[in-house]
C-alpha cells in the first residue's frame, strides 16, 4: 500500500532522513522504531506532504504522491496524529470528532441524508471504537493527557482513512494508559482492519503488538522485518541497543 524507496531529506547542512525504506501491506500494523532524533517524525511528515524528499520516492497505492500537497495526500486516504496532542481544548470530545467527520461529508454530498445526521452517528462509532463514548460532553481539555491522545486518534479516524499514521501515540502515557492505548491500536487494526503506520522510541511497546518493525538509526534504515528477525538482528543490536 505504501513504499519509501530510499529517501532523503536534509535541513540546512543537516541530513535528517539518510537513505530509508519503507513498506507497508495492505491491513499491516507497522512500527517505525529509533532512538529521538532518528528521523521518525520527519518520515511521517514527508509520507504525509508536510515535507517534500530532497531525493527518493513515495508511493501510494501505486501513485507517486511525492509532489501532491498535504491536502491532496489527506483526500487520497493518509491520516494522521502528531506528536503533541492536536485538539480543540474548549470543544467537547464529540464535536472534536463530529467536526472531522463533517469536514470529510462535506465532500460526499448525500441527496437521501443530512450530511450532519450522518455525521452523529459516525461520531457516535468512532467514540465507541476507542472507548471515549461516557466521555463524550466532556471539554476536551478535562480529558486525562492519555485520553487527550486517544481522541486524537478518534479525530484522525474520523477522516475515515486506509492508512492511519501515530506518531508516538504512547508520549507522555503513564504504563497503564500505554498497554491500553497500545491494545487499542491492536484492536483498531484487527477489527476494522485499518492498516496502521506508527512510531515509537520505546522498542519494548513495538514488539507486542506490531507485524512488522523498521528500525532507523541516524536516519537510515537498518532493517524492516517482523519482531523476530529485529531481535535477532546483529545491526539493531549494535546500532540501536548500543545508543538507547
Ligand atoms: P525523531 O522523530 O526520530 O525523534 P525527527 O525526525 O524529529 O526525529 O528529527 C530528526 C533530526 O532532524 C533531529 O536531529 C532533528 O533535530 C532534525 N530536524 C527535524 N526537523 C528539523 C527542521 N525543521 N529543521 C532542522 N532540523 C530538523
Ligand atoms: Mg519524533
Amino acid at each position: 500500500m505504501l513504499h519509501l524507496e530510499n529517501i532523503y531529506k536534509s535541513f540546512d547542512n543537516f541530513i535528517a532522513v539518510n537513505g530509508a525504506n519503507l513498506t507497508v501491506k495492505k491491513g499491516e500494523l507497522v512500527a517505525v522504531i529509533g532512538p529521538n532524533g532518528a528521523g521518525k517524525t520527519t518520515i511521517f511528515n514527508l509520507i504525509t506532504g508536510q515535507l517534500k524528499p530532497d531525493n527518493g520516492r513515495v508511493v501510494f497505492k501505486d501513485e507517486d504522491i511525492n509532489k501532491l500537497s498535504a491536502y491532496q495526500i489527506c483526500r487520497r486516504g493518509i491520516a494522521r496524529s502528531f506528536q503533541i496532542a492536536n485538539i480543540f481544548p474548549r470543544l467537547t470530545v464529540f464535536k472534536n470528532v463530529q467536526v472531522s467527520v463533517l469536514s470529510q461529508e462535506g465532500k460526499s454530498k448525500t441527496l437521501f441524508y443530512p450530511a450532519k445526521k450522518i455525521a452523529v452517528e459516525k461520531t457516535n462509532s468512532i467514540l465507541e471504537s476507542v472507548g471515549l463514548t461516557d466521555k463524550a460532553e466532556y471539554p476536551a481539555a478535562s480529558l486525562a493527557h492519555g485520553d487527550q491522545r486517544v481522541l486524537e486518534i478518534a479525530i484522525a479516524l474520523g477522516n475515515k482513512p486506509e492508512l492511519l499514521i501515530l506518531d508516538e501515540p504512547t508520549a507522555g502515557m503513564s504504563p497503564d494508559e500505554t498497554s491500553a492505548t497500545m491494545k487499542l491500536i491492536k484492536d483498531l487494526s484487527e477489527s476494522q482492519g485499518l492498516t496502521i503506520l506508527f512510531c515509537e522510541h520505546d522498542m519494548e511497546v513495538v514488539f507486542n503488538v506490531a507485524q512488522s518493525i523498521m528500525v532507523m538509526h541516524q536516519g537510515e534504515t537498518i532493517i524492516q522485518g517482523s519482531p523476530e528477525e529485529v531481535r535477532n538482528s546483529k545491526d539493531v543490536q549494535e546500532c540501536y541497543l548500543g545508543v538507547g
